[in-house]
């Protein structure tokens, strides 16, 4: 079921389409994108606050950009990480970190590299597309290992150097145009075989994390959304609830709570 933003009656019918498919769930898959952050500050992609000294994220997020500039994109990286040691997880983030511990089976697939979901205990999450705080070897030197933790919020000098090869590091994320690692789409795919898998604060645009929702369904999941607004995928789930993830999953959680879930 989905609604124009201006029908709360729709919107309470698919909240409560998704807490009863809640109650009766032994196994939740959770699929989070940008918007989860919002409340607690990490600026999304393409809202307002998207851009960054009028550079677009699509433009500066690439192996091209990198190539070309590895110290603009590394001093946008470093405000980013700036901007988001300095914020907390929000409600969003608690409730999906309940569930995580509540459900026997549970797997939180995140677009999100800000980590937030880690601190607020979530467990069994992959990490759909890295993290901020892990780097990698630019030149993939043979004494690096894959990717390893970074923590430094502020560099010394950018852009930062590999301690191995004394090449550049890239940051440990998946940039517009390159693939995700096999093993994580395996982790990816077998949770699409969940009772019922949530789509939270993702403007579902980006592939291939905008087609697990779809997939999930064509499983037999029951498919629920949570955003500000209508996206690609509503139409094709079970029911779109129009919202901030923060509010929306604070109400869900109570409710669920309540019903003994
Ligand atoms: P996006 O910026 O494309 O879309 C954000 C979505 O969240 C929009 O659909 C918007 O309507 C919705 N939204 C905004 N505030 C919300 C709220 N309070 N509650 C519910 N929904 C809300 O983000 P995306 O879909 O995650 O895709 C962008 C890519 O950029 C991702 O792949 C991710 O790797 C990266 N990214 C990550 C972060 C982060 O780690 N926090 C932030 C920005 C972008
Ligand atoms: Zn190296």
């Amino acid at each position: 079921m989905t609604f124009p933003v201006d029908n709360p009656e729709a919107s309470d019918a698919a909240s409560d389409q998704i807490v009863r498919a809640l109650a009766g769930a032994s196994s939740l898959t959770v699929l989070t994108g940008a918007g989860v952050s919002a409340a607690s500050g990490v600026p999304t992609f393409r809202g307002e606050e998207g851009l960054w000294r009028s550079h677009r994220p699509e433009r500066l997020a690439t192996p091209e950009a990198f190539s070309e500039n590895p110290r603009l994109v590394w001093e946008w990286y470093q405000w980013r990480k700036e901007r988001i040691a300095a914020c907390k997880p929000n409600r969003a983030h608690e409730v999906i970190a309940e569930w995580s511990h509540r459900y026997p089976a549970f797997t939180l697939i995140t677009q999100n590299v800000d980590g937030l979901h880690e601190r607020a205990g979530t467990r069994n999450v992959v990490r759909f597309h890295g993290s901020i705080w892990e780097v990698s070897c630019w030149n993939g030197c043979r004494s690096s290992p894959a990717r390893w933790p970074d923590h430094t919020v502020t560099y010394a000098e950018l852009p930062p150097k590999c301690p191995h090869c004394g090449g550049l590091v890239r940051p440990g994320v998946v940039w517009f145009g390159e693939g995700i690692a096999s093993e994580t789409l395996e982790l990816a795919a077998r949770a699409l075989a969940n009772d019922v898998f949530l789509t939270i604060g993702t403007s579902s645009v980006v592939y291939p994390a905008a087609s697990l929702s779809s997939a999930a369904k064509a499983r037999g999941a029951f498919t629920g959304e949570i955003n500000l607004e209508a996206t690609p995928v509503s139409a094709q789930l079970d029911a779109s609830v129009h919202g901030a993830a923060e509010v929306v999953l604070d109400e869900l959680s109570s409710r669920c709570d309540d019903s003994g879930r």
